[in-house]
């Protein structure tokens, strides 16, 4: 990138002209806090700015372009491979949260059109009043994620059994390019188009899905709407070992008949029941209670949740849990039993009270970034065909064997998650835990009720490098099958061993839409 000389004060100045200097953040801690992730921090920017509209955003840009600065967009901020730290001090962090309007909910032709700082949480809530859904509608962190922060890295969760990722239910995206211009993508930059359909000749919006924000900032992202299913079922599935675990996922992905779905390895599974405390189990109970249609149905579903109690998991290493969805009481018998009998082969049913209370709590507060006891957090993921999962899972578990003793010794834990998306593909994600002391992203991002709840470690240098180590060796592991990653960011070796042809479009169509090279530089390794 051409750094221009410029003084990072007249920035500010100029900035604080255009959006107001009240949203220019630049003070040390403003700007340290919003360059890190959970995981990881880098260079400190100028800035932190707020534009408050898509007028504001354009300034933003064109004032950095004149200036040579780079543009980080930062979402909800809950993403962990570095997508939004700055790789050079020369940079202005833009955080969306001020782009935080639902432009237009459109439940005649079934879409609709936000700006990127709007959370899953939001959307949701918003969208429910009038009957209606985004077909994928988030991630878990969906009470801070954002559309921008999901529609930039791809997420997967809610929604993912049958309707598959974020970029699957996006029709298009206004996109603020680096030379300030508006791009338009699908049926929204046709002739006199709405943002209604994504297909009118090559996929512009594909483009732009999951680019870690290295190709433009996006302004604003239409989604594919579905009536609110009226009905779900859910149902839960133990297992001894991870490999029947994965058959049995895999079967019931074939059937398309799952609307949500995950597994858990044991270490996982211990944190979910570890982590409830009074407080959630009540709000969870309630939340249960509310998705129920009726009250005899909910005192069902509570007494059944209650009987099932703590123990619910006992003697089962490993569990996969499912909802579905359906039109009527007679699909979602319909769907339970194709679920049921594709995974009869493979494990044992137990009673469903996780996918239920998150059924009815979808969008958690995000307490997950540090560990049930406290300690520091971090996932991987990649995605595999299902015939790749357990040589990876075999590969995984000789790396943890190998380092067993080492992990052990500096207080490294590992566990496990698991989905499958759509009928074609099974996410493995690796979780470290480990003893070390917190940053300012825990002490910000929690409520200080829920740290004062937890254990404090002292910093812990070696467990920290190790887990470096070994997410270096994953990552490795994760290329020796093929698979691939959403949440790029500075992390996953995007451009690494690519085939020739397909590195030199990206790097073309890089060159192209941001020839300076200012659009958050060292994303997907660009
Ligand atoms: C407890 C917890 C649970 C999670 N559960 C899930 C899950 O179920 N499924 C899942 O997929 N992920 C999950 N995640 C990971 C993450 O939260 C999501 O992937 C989410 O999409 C991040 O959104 P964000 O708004 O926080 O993005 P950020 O972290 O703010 O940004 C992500 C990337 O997008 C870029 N970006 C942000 N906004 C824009 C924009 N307007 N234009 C261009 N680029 C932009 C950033 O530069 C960065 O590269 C979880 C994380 C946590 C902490």
């Amino acid at each position: 990138m051409s750094a221009n000389p410029m003084h990072s004060a007249d920035i500010v100045e100029s900035l604080g002209r255009a959006i107001g200097r009240e949203h220019v953040l630049t003070e040390p801690a403003e700007r340290e806090f919003h360059a890190m992730d959970v995981y990881n921090a880098r260079e400190l920017p100028l800035a932190v700015v707020r534009p408050g509209s898509i007028a504001e955003l354009q300034a933003v840009v064109r004032l950095a372009a004149a200036a040579g600065v780079a543009l980080v967009p930062r979402g909800g901020g809950a993403s962990y491979t570095d997508g939004y730290l700055p790789a050079t001090p020369n940079s202005l962090l833009v955080d969306t949260s001020r782009l935080n309007r639902i432009i237009e909910i459109n439940t005649e032709d079934m879409y609709v059109t936000a700006e990127p700082g709007v959370t899953w949480h939001d959307l949701w809530q918003a969208l429910k009043e009038k009957g209606v859904r985004a077909s994928f509608w988030g991630p878990f962190s969906g009470i801070k994620a954002t559309l921008g922060g999901s529609a930039s890295q791809n997420s997967a969760s809610l929604g993912s059994g049958n309707y598959g990722i974020s970029a699957d239910a996006i029709l298009g995206f206004e996109i603020v390019l680096a030379n300030g211009e508006i791009l338009r993508t699908g049926s929204f930059a046709a002739a006199n188009g709405k943002p209604f359909f994504r297909w009118y000749g090559p996929d512009l919006t594909g483009l732009f899905c999951g680019d870690a924000g290295a190709l433009g900032i996006k302004a604003s992202i239409s989604l594919r709407l579905i009536k609110s299913p009226p009905y779900f079922g859910a149902a839960s599935f133990g297992f001894e070992t991870f490999e029947q675990m994965a058959a049995g996922m895999a079967a019931v992905a074939r059937e398309n008949v799952s609307a949500d779905n995950f597994g858990l390895d044991p270490r996982l599974q211990q944190g979910q029941l570890g982590k409830a405390n009074a407080k959630d189990a009540v709000a969870a109970a309630l939340a249960v209670a509310k998705t129920a249609r009726n009250p005899l149905e909910a005192a069902g579903k509570l007494v059944k949740m209650a009987a099932a109690g703590k123990r619910f998991l006992a003697g089962h290493n490993y569990s996969a849990h499912y909802t579905v969805e359906g039109v009527s009481r007679g699909e979602i018998k319909g769907k339970l039993a194709v679920l049921r009998a594709a995974m009869e082969p493979h494990g044992q049913e137990t009673a469903n009270t996780i996918p239920t209370v998150i059924r009815a709590m979808p969008f958690m507060p995000l307490y997950a970034v540090l560990g049930p006891k406290g300690e520091r957090w971090v996932p991987m993921h990649g995605i595999m065909p299902f015939s790749k999962m357990n040589e990876f899972h075999a590969k995984l578990s000789r790396l943890y064997a190998d380092n067993a003793a080492r992990m052990q010794k500096l207080k490294v834990d590992k566990g496990g998650m698991f989905l499958a998306i759509n009928t074609n593909a099974f996410l493995y994600e690796p979780v470290f835990y480990w003893e070390d002391d917190r940053t300012v992203f825990h002490n910000r991002f929690l409520p200080q009720e829920y740290l004062n709840l937890l254990p404090k470690y002292p910093a812990n240098p070696d467990g920290r490098a190790l887990v470096r180590e070994l997410r270096g060796e994953i990552r490795k592991v994760f290329a020796s099958v093929g698979a691939v990653h959403m949440q790029v960011g500075k992390t996953y070796p995007y451009m690494e061993g690519r085939q020739a042809e397909a590195a030199r479009a990206i790097r073309e169509i890089k060159k192209e839409l941001d020839p300076a090279g200012i659009m958050n530089p060292g994303a997907l390794q660009l």
